[in-house]
C-alpha cells in the first residue's frame, strides 16, 4: 500500500536529504487498522522523473505485523511535489 505524504519540500531537496528526511510517524496501520505505531523497515531507491530533472530518491517502508496482518504488510511513503 502506498500512502502519500506532503513533506513540504520539493523533490530535489527530498533527494538531497536522502534517508535524513523527516518521515512521518504512522500511528495506525492502514491495512488492519491496528492502532499501534508502525516501525520503519528499510528503504529502497527509485528514480523520480520531473520536468526539471531526474533524481534518485529513497522511499521508506513501514512494517506491520499486528492484527490481521499475520504476514507482515508494508506501507510505503511517497513524496508529493509542491
Ligand atoms: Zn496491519
Amino acid at each position: 500500500m502506498i500512502q502519500f505524504h506532503d513533506f513540504g519540500i520539493d523533490v530535489q531537496t527530498y533527494a538531497e536529504r536522502g534517508k535524513e528526511n523527516v518521515f512521518p510517524l504512522l500511528k495506525k496501520c492502514p491495512h488492519c487498522r491496528a492502532k499501534r505505531p508502525l516501525h520503519r523497515h528499510g528503504y529502497y531507491e527509485r528514480n523520480a522523473l520531473t520536468p526539471h530533472g531526474d533524481y534518485r530518491i529513497w522511499i521508506v517502508r513501514y512494517r506491520c505485523g499486528f492484527g490481521a496482518c499475520h504476514r507482515p504488510k508494508f506501507v510505503e511513503i511517497l513524496v508529493i511535489k509542491r
